[in-house]
């Protein structure tokens, strides 16, 4: 029963962070380069490479399926975006920066003066010399990204743009790797992987749910894990459409991002603000002894926006570190790989598989020896370990479950009554259970 929690906490506790570390960070440089979109070749190829990790299924979705209130859009395919000054200097070309091309960006080829290119360009006059990350998902146009420094420092004449894309019928992609459970109850993490050359938002958070795939992948757990890896907005969308029955049963679900910065550990709740994953999470995180900050339920952000709107409510928190807009690299050319530590992916990759532990152990157990406290020394369950103070610690978690499971308390109510950490609570029980003390959640 409980031998998934126990092999994710031996995970969490094992992990190699040189080595791991450093396979994250190799990840994050291969999907770097890579010109992803809300649809088109980039994320297939991202995808692609994230199966070197873990078995992640490609969905195809053809423009034009109405998916809830929204339309898959078109497929974005960008050859080329170049844009040319008065004397033939390069002022803008997506080949050397992806970011410098408007994302999604129409088709364009032409002269144009300063004056007709200026609504076309976007740049950030508070940060000069960063290029801003710029869309144009549902409003075609095209444009390009540039320093507000290079911007301030264009003269009059004529420009030529070279934007060299298609927006056609094809489809959207996303990936989907699925660990099959012992029930149909359901763990979901879910990853946007829509952003072009920025690394912390998200080739941080792509590399490491795979990485987390990988890993559950190797377990035979109580609940079906999926992960998935989904454009932004649309494709969380466009995946609870085609999944509206099988919401229901999902139990508790995080949304990755930003998981790689140096900043500390925030997790954002869900709608609901006390479901299990909230508790499990805030449990995690005051027992990782790291700072750490805790933020209520909002709808903005990540694809909690979707898994929490309120048809849905699903049980879907946050975990990331500095959260979004926060940092000042956010959305501009200066989300890079050197912003992304290998030890910050290795620490948040821990503390989700904590969480994971928590969700995958926990449970309603029932003592079966209520009426006064059942012997433990005679069933050699006290003091087993010779009086030392881990031992002392072992038969509190004990006394605590054998109180508390009375059938209306689970263990992740235990441990926070306590002030055990969920693991000694879980290896607790289950060292009841094997007494003939405690039944097991049905
Ligand atoms: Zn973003």
């Amino acid at each position: 029963m409980d031998g998934a929690a126990e092999a994710l906490r031996e995970a969490a506790d094992g992990l190699d962070a040189a080595a791991l570390g450093a396979e994250l960070h190799a990840q994050v440089r291969a999907l770097y380069p890579l010109c992803r979109s809300i649809t088109g070749e980039g994320v297939r190829q991202s995808l692609r490479l994230l199966q070197g990790l873990a078995p992640i299924a490609l969905h195809e979705v053809p423009s034009g399926t109405a998916v809830l209130d929204w339309v898959v859009p078109k497929e974005w395919t960008l050859r080329s975006a170049r844009l040319l000054g008065p004397d033939g200097q390069v002022v803008a070309d997506a080949a050397r920066l992806n970011l410098e091309v408007l994302n999604y960006s129409a088709p364009f080829r032409g002269m144009v003066s300063l004056e007709e290119l200026e609504p076309h360009l976007h740049s950030l006059p508070e940060a000069p010399a960063l290029v801003p990350y710029r869309t144009s998902y549902y409003r075609e146009e095209w444009g390009f990204c540039l320093p507000h420094a290079v911007r301030s420092a264009l003269r009059p004449g004529r420009y030529g743009v070279e934007i060299d894309t298609t927006l056609a019928e094809g489809s959207l992609t996303y990936g989907e790797a699925v660990v099959p459970g012992a029930t149909d109850e359901e763990v979901l993490i879910s990853t946007h992987v829509c952003h072009p050359s920025l690394a912390n938002d998200n080739c941080a958070g792509m590399a490491m749910v795979a990485v987390l795939a990988r890993i559950v992948g190797a377990l035979r757990p109580r609940r079906t894990h999926r992960f998935l890896f989904v454009p932004g907005t649309i494709g969380a969308i466009t995946w609870l459409a085609r999944n509206r029955e099988r919401t229901a049963r999902v139990a508790g679900g995080l949304v990755a991002a930003c998981v790689g910065d140096a900043g500390r550990l925030t997790y954002k709740r869900s709608r609901r603000g006390t479901a299990d994953v909230d508790r499990a999470a805030l449990h995690v995180l005051r027992h990782a002894g790291v700072d750490h900050d805790v933020r209520d339920f909002t709808p903005y952000g990540y694809d909690e926006r979707q898994y929490c709107s309120p048809g849905f409510d699903l049980p879907v928190g946050s975990l990331t570190r500095t959260p979004y807009g926060e940092y000042p690299e956010y959305h501009t050319s200066g989300d890079t790989p050197a912003l992304v530590r290998p030890e910050s992916m290795v620490d948040t990759l821990r503390r989700y598989l904590e969480v994971l532990e928590v969700l995958e152990g926990n449970g309603t157990w029932v003592n079966t020896a209520p009426f006064g406290e059942p012997q433990l020394g005679r069933r050699g369950l006290y003091g087993s370990v010779g009086g030392k103070s881990h031992a002392r610690a072992e038969q509190m978690a004990m006394l605590w479950v054998l109180n508390l499971s009375d059938g209306r308390h689970s263990l992740l109510d235990v441990a926070e009554r306590s002030g055990l950490r969920f693991t000694e609570v879980r290896r607790a029980a289950r060292a009841l259970e094997g007494a003939g003390l405690l039944v097991a959640p049905r």
